[in-house]
């Protein structure tokens, strides 16, 4: 063990607000490991910063989810939301792992495709459906979640085109008791909108309407919600059984769970107060179980979790620049990791850890990235002990969004790495270059010679 190094004592004076009631530290121990591999062996091999993802954490999150569901409800499919995060080896996981597709996007649905998913097995979401990505999705039997009206009329003349009986479901949008509603995407429940779309949809005789779905919010912080959704769901599709006589296949819950981040302003840590996926599951499942739907007759449960199944398996890990004081005498510490690869540090107070013994000091900290911009900042105010210029830090929770909302500005984007169950690290996408960047440009002619 490396001799604790010497740091001159402080006096601090006391802050009259309220003290944290755990300590005012966020971390008290370094995390020099991910999953067995050495925070410092993976900055060495594979550059700085760096995404890292656990496929033991997605597995198990996945394994806890599916029990979860699985022990109260009999019929459950998960979807695996691709805009949450699409890497190809990361779907592939969700799809080893049994889960669909679910896309919002023509290049999503396309994607999945190319992943080898069965067509059938994909649900296609979103308000932007185009003709021809209708038309691929009424080729490959997929499963078609009407958005507005203008969709339904132009998948009613595409099947006149292709003779075909599309599988569709429709958006329901709801009060479900959490303000803003959202209520731009798909029919709403409570002012008729919802029945009057599916009565159109059977009226018209030219496609199969199989299910419900709803997505109520993205981070939510009350199960109870999806008890409301549930319910709302269930009585439409018994209007449909006691008008039409017709079951409905599936009853589709969207996603939204919250993970275990911490939303910026909160008082306690997301670890210690966000629902778990039980009390989900037990909201969605004891409004369907209540519903009134013949006991052989229960409609499928689809669920389309996003962050909560990858949030945790994240972490970027990057090293320190420098530190310095800022006009007011605050430490502030310039890390390699940007906003614009750490999309959700507006929204999040990451958790961050240094990945290297510390002292016990610590000090409230302002962590910047490298951008040259005032919006940058990772951290507004977070204890930290003193982090030296190259020392490493890990931040945690950022498996969901960042990958795919990420953005190439004023430098390139970095390497990621899945550590695999046997604890081995396998590039998952290669860091950009100058030429990733400068392929997809084209200078004018007139433009190609300067003298400066
Ligand atoms: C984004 C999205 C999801 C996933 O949401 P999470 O909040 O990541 O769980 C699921 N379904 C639809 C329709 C979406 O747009």
């Amino acid at each position: 063990m490396e001799k604790i190094r010497y740091e001159r004592p402080v006096i601090k004076k006391l802050e009259s607000n309220m003290p944290n009631k755990f300590g005012s530290r966020t971390e008290y121990a370094p995390m020099t490991h991910i999953d067995g591999v050495a925070v410092k062996e993976l900055i060495t091999n594979f550059g700085s910063p760096l995404f890292v993802i656990s496929e033991k954490t997605i597995r198990s999150t996945v394994a806890k989810a599916k029990k979860a569901f699985e022990t109260r409800y009999p019929k459950v499919q998960f979807a695996w939301s691709y805009k949450t995060n699409y890497l190809n080896a990361i779907c592939s996981i969700f799809h080893q792992e049994g889960s669909w597709a679910e896309v919002v996007s023509g290049f999503e649905y396309d994607k999945a495709i190319s992943l080898g998913v069965d067509g059938k097995k994909i649900i296609f979401n979103g308000p932007e459906k185009t003709d021809e990505d209708l038309t691929k999705a009424i080729k490959n039997d997929s499963l078609i979640h009407i958005d507005h009206l203008d969709e339904f009329y132009t998948i009613v003349s595409l099947t006149e085109k292709l003779k075909k009986k599309p599988r569709v479901a429709i958006r329901v949008n709801m009060d479900t008791g959490v303000y803003p509603m959202w209520d731009r995407f798909g029919f709403n429940y409570e002012n008729g909108q919802a029945w009057d779309a599916i009565n159109k949809i059977i009226h018209s005789g030219k496609m199969e309407l199989v299910g419900l779905h709803c997505h109520i919010g993205t981070f939510m912080l009350a199960p109870s919600a999806y008890g409301v959704a549930a319910t709302k769901l269930a009585e439409l599709a018994m209007s449909v059984k006691t008008k039409f006589d017709q079951e409905i296949s599936y009853i589709d819950l969207g996603g939204g769970f919250a993970s275990k981040n911490t939303l910026k302003g909160s008082y306690l840590p997301g670890n210690d107060t966000n629902p778990t996926i039980d009390d989900f599951a037990e909201a969605i499942s004891t409004a369907l179980l209540n519903a009134n739907f013949k006991k052989d007759k229960l409609p499928l449960l689809i669920l389309e979790t996003g962050r909560a199944l990858i949030d945790e398996a994240g972490y970027l890990v990057g090293t320190i620049i420098s530190n310095k004081r800022s006009s007011a005498g605050r430490r502030t510490t310039i890390v390699d990791i940007g906003v614009n690869i750490l999309f959700t540090s507006f929204w999040y107070d990451h958790k961050i850890t240094p990945a290297q013994p510390f002292t016990h000091y610590s000090e409230d900290t302002c962590v910047y990235g490298p951008l040259c911009m005032n919006i940058d900042v990772i951290r507004e105010s977070v204890n930290l002990p003193l982090l030296n210029r190259g020392e490493h830090i890990v931040v945690h929770t950022v498996g969901a969004y960042n990958m795919t909302q990420w953005m190439q500005f004023i430098s390139l984007r970095p390497r990621i790495v899945l550590i695999d169950l046997d604890e081995k690290c396998h590039v998952i996408r290669e860091k950009e270059t100058l030429d990733t960047i400068t392929s997809l440009e084209k200078i004018p002619g007139h433009l190609k010679k300067f003298d400066l």
